[in-house]
């Protein structure tokens, strides 16, 4: 049985959803998906001609974003050739506002009760196969001390399903009891940096208390923008039926004060094409009222999760070949943003899609409440959303990316030094954050291959650096001198040294 939330209730009673913080961003009472536009742009848009498809090509080089019309008719785009041209300049853009770092990441999650009942997750309310636990305090600490001591990850994206148990309070609680926990290493120290955030849609009030906490990025996906599809997935009853009050969770989040945002879509609940546009949009109204657009874009597709039936027969799975269209024009639409590959998706699939303008990835992910800590189970199906792709550990990971010249950031320099907002928008693009990004790729780079690499990794590693900071010295002169001395420092034992 369904909880008894109601639209308007959570399990708690307290009431989640305010509809003045849903109203006030109506525009004369709609809402910024015009579906019957986007059908009407899909249909009617044509294979560009030569010159308007080398125009909008150049349009994205330059870092701005693109409009409705040219998405539509790059989607229409049939000719393989013109979609090599895409891959390759969705490729250079990439390296041009983000250089060729990866940032890397683990997914932490601490509970799987939700009030909710997406027919597509293995966490619904009505699940009755799935494992329920909330981690308490010393057990998250026990999760963290893992990932930074035995793994070495400095980034995390912590996730919350929704339910009064896992509440703001429980999640700023965690959220401290992460950032507390610090691990001697093997030369110096180890701990997590930047904590972003993937919960469920919060009033204002208690998005206020996130952004006390200090979190990175605070990630809402509208899994889908189709409200017809989005109704059929997410039962009504449920407070996640609520398209609208999910759909400006992040215009709430801007009005708190977090000004560093990720959104996505879940592919395969409906036409792919029309989840595209409407992640468009969405960067577009972003930009257009906060002046400041997603940091990053999230597109997992539906993976089978333990009883559920539901992702066995999708009608608009996306296929591979359709999944690489969908990143090389995201990577063309929003330029600047960055794009998040998990491992939901496969070693292949993963290692193709770095061609395409991929920014972080995941690595030695365990999607299991509690089982960072666990030495036996360490994908227990029982306990997780959806069952995962990759397996590859950090360091597997860290060597494929060495071998085919990606440096493995770990840096979280970004929000804490004040590269947020409109401030980071203008140094992505304007390719200066890139210069930035490269600083701290190679000194967190180094504190890893001192304090976790096996020997074979260590020696790849190096050799990367070594070109890396020749690049520095040939590039960036001005700030070859401090960033020299902050590399000698890190290689004596001193962590966590910013640019
Ligand atoms: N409960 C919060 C919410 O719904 O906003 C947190 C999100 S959930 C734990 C993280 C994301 O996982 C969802 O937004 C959804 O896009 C994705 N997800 C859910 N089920 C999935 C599945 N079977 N395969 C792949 N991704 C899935
Ligand atoms: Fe709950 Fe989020 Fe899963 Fe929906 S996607 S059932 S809200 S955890």
């Amino acid at each position: 049985m369904l909880p008894q939330a109601g639209p308007r209730k959570g399990l708690n009673s307290r009431p989640i959803i305010k509809q003045d913080e849903i109203t006030r961003y109506l525009c004369q009472g709609k809402d910024f998906i015009p579906e019957a536009d986007i059908n009407g742009l899909l249909e009617n848009a044509k294979n560009p001609d030569k010159k308007t498809f080398k125009k909008i090509l150049a349009k994205a080089f330059s870092i701005e974003t693109l409009n409705p019309q040219e998405v539509a008719s790059l989607i229409k785009t049939d000719e393989p050739s013109r979609w090599d041209e895409m891959a390759d300049v969705a490729s250079r853009i990439k390296k041009k506002v983000y250089d060729n770092r990866i940032v890397t990441f683990a997914p932490l999650y601490l509970g799987n009760l939700c009030v909710n009942d997406c027919q597509y997750c293995g966490f619904r309310h009505s699940n009755e196969a799935i494992t329920r636990e909330v981690l308490s305090v010393s057990e998250v600490k026990k999760e963290v001390t893992s990932l930074v001591g035995e793994i070495g990850h400095k980034r995390l994206i912590v996730v919350y399903g929704e339910h009064p148990k896992t509440d703001i309070d429980y999640i700023t609680k965690t959220i401290s009891a992460i950032y507390s926990v610090k691990v001697s290493t093997k030369n110096g120290m180890s701990n997590i940096r930047r904590i972003n955030v993937n919960a469920a849609p919060m009033s204002i009030a208690d998005l206020t208390k996130l952004k006390e906490a200090g979190i990175g990025t605070y990630q809402v996906f509208q899994e889908t923008y189709h409200r017809p599809t989005y109704s059929k997935v997410h039962p009504s009853g449920t407070v996640k039926s609520d398209y609208l009050w999910r759909l400006y969770s992040l215009h709430r989040a801007f009005e708190a004060g977090i000004d560093d945002v990720g959104i996505g879509a879940l592919f395969g609940l409906y036409d792919w094409r029309f989840e595209v546009m409407g992640l468009l949009y969405h960067a577009l109204e972003l930009e257009k009222t906060f002046g400041i657009g997603p940091h990053t874009i999230s597109f997992p597709r539906v993976e089978p999760a333990i009883n559920t039936p539901f992702n066995e027969k999708l009608k608009y799975r996306v296929s591979d070949d359709d999944f690489k269209k969908i990143l090389i024009l995201i990577r063309l639409a929003v330029p600047y943003t960055g794009m998040i590959l998990t491992a939901r998706e496969n070693a292949g699939i993963r290692n193709e899609a770095l061609n395409y303008g991929i920014t972080q990835i995941d690595a030695s992910s365990r999607i299991g409440v509690g089982s960072y800590q666990s030495r036996e189970d360490i994908h227990a199906k029982k306990k997780e959303q959806f069952i995962l792709g990759d397996k590859r550990s950090l360091e597997e990971v860290i060597f494929d990316l060495a071998e085919k010249g990606f440096i493995t950031s770990f840096c979280t320099a970004g929000y804490r030094c004040g590269r947020t907002g409109k401030n980071i928008m203008e140094l992505l693009k304007t390719g200066t954050e890139g210069k930035f990004c490269k600083l701290n790729a190679i000194l967190t780079f180094r504190e890893w291959l001192d304090d976790f690499a096996k020997e074979e990794t260590k020696a790849l590693g190096e050799k990367l650096i070594n070109k890396e900071i020749r690049e520095v010295k040939r590039k960036m002169p001005g700030m070859y001198k401090a960033f020299q001395e902050n590399y000698l420092k890190i290689e004596k034992g001193a962590r966590d040294l910013l640019f």
